[in-house]
C-alpha cells in the first residue's frame, strides 16, 4: 500500500535533490525574500500587478498606468509582445511589438510604477530587458528551455506562467534552468490549467488554487496567480483574486482595462478601473485577516 506522505505523487524527496535542488526548499521555513524596484517579494506584502492584455496605444497605457498605481497596484502590465492563438486577424488585433515597448517606457516615466511585460522572441531580448522591471515569460514558452536560459542571463527578475497543460514537476524544473544560471529573481504564477471541462467560452481554464500551497510546500520561490487568464470572464475574476489572496498567494496579476468591452485582446476578461479600485480594498482585507497587506 503506498502512504500519502510528504512530497507525494510525481515528485519525490529524491527529486527535490536531484531534479530542482535550486528551486526546492533547504528547510520547512525556507521563503525567498527579494526586492525588485523597490517592492518586496516573499515577505508580508502581497504585490498586485495590472494592466491590460495589450499595450494598445500610447494614451491607453498611460492612464491605466496612472490610474492603477494609485488605486494600489505595484506593477503595470501589459504585453507588446502577444501570443494569440490565431494568425488571422483583424488590424485591431495587431500586436504594437517595439511601439509598445516605447509606450511602457513613456508610461513608467510619468506615472513611475515598474513595468511587467512578456517577451517571446530571442531577438526582442534587448529590448525587452531595457523597460521591464520583470520580464514574463509567458505559458506558451515555459517549456523553451534554451528560451529560458538566454533570458535568465539578462540577470532581470522573471514571471515564469505555468503552462495550462503543465504539472508542478515541469513546472519546477522549468525554474532550475533559470536558477541554475544565477538569476535567483523568480516568481511562478499560476493561470489556470487545461480539463476536459474547461473546454467552453466561459471557462477556459480552471485555476488550479491547490497549485499555491503545494507549491509553497516545495519551494522557496514566490508563487503569484492570475485569475483573469484562468477565468476568462470578467464576473468571476473579483472572487476568484479574493479567493487567491485566500490561498496564500504571494502576488495577483489582474487584467484592467479602461473600457473592457471594446479591449483588442480577450474583451471577456479584463475589469475596469472602479473594480479594481474596490477589489484592491477587499483583497487587502483578505489579506490582512491573514497577517498580509495589499495597500
Ligand atoms: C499574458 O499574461 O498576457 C498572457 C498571455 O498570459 P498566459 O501566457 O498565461 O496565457
Ligand atoms: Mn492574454
Amino acid at each position: 500500500m503506498t502512504e500519502n506522505k510528504f512530497p507525494g505523487k510525481d515528485i519525490s524527496e529524491e527529486d527535490l535533490k536531484t531534479k530542482f535542488p535550486l528551486v526546492a526548499k533547504k528547510n520547512k521555513n525556507h521563503k525567498s525574500k527579494f526586492n525588485v524596484s523597490g517592492v518586496e517579494f516573499g515577505g508580508s506584502l502581497i504585490p498586485i500587478f495590472a494592466g491590460p492584455n495589450m499595450v494598445e496605444s500610447e494614451e491607453l497605457i498611460k492612464d491605466t498606468a496612472i490610474s492603477v498605481k494609485k488605486s494600489g497596484a505595484h506593477f503595470l502590465r501589459g504585453g507588446a509582445f502577444k501570443p494569440l492563438s490565431f494568425p488571422y486577424r483583424g488590424p485591431k488585433y495587431t500586436e504594437t511589438r517595439e511601439q509598445g515597448i516605447k509606450w511602457l517606457k513613456n508610461a513608467k516615466e510619468i506615472s513611475g510604477i515598474p513595468i511587467i511585460t512578456e517577451v517571446m522572441e530571442e531577438k526582442f531580448i534587448d529590448l525587452v530587458s531595457d523597460v521591464a522591471d520583470i520580464i514574463q515569460i509567458g505559458s506558451r514558452n515555459m517549456q523553451n528551455y534554451p528560451f529560458l536560459t538566454s533570458v535568465a542571463k539578462t540577470g532581470k527578475p522573471i514571471m515564469l506562467k505555468r503552462h495550462y497543460g503543465a504539472s508542478l514537476r515541469d513546472w519546477l524544473g522549468a525554474a532550475e534552468y533559470i536558477l541554475v544560471e544565477g538569476n535567483e529573481k523568480v516568481i511562478l504564477c499560476e493561470r489556470g490549467v487545461s480539463a476536459p471541462h474547461t473546454h467552453r467560452s466561459t471557462s477556459r481554464f480552471l485555476l488550479d488554487l491547490q497549485v499555491v500551497p503545494a507549491a509553497q510546500e516545495l519551494t522557496h520561490l514566490p508563487v503569484v496567480v492570475d485569475p483573469s487568464h484562468a477565468t476568462f470572464w470578467r464576473p468571476w475574476v473579483s472572487s476568484m483574486a479574493l479567493a487567491s489572496v485566500a490561498s496564500g498567494a504571494d502576488g495577483i496579476m489582474l487584467e484592467v482595462h479602461p473600457d473592457p468591452i471594446n479591449a483588442s485582446v480577450d474583451p471577456l476578461q479584463p475589469i475596469d478601473f472602479q473594480e479594481f479600485e474596490s477589489l484592491c480594498k477587499s483583497m487587502n482585507s483578505v489579506a490582512n485577516t491573514l497577517g498580509r497587506n495589499i495597500l
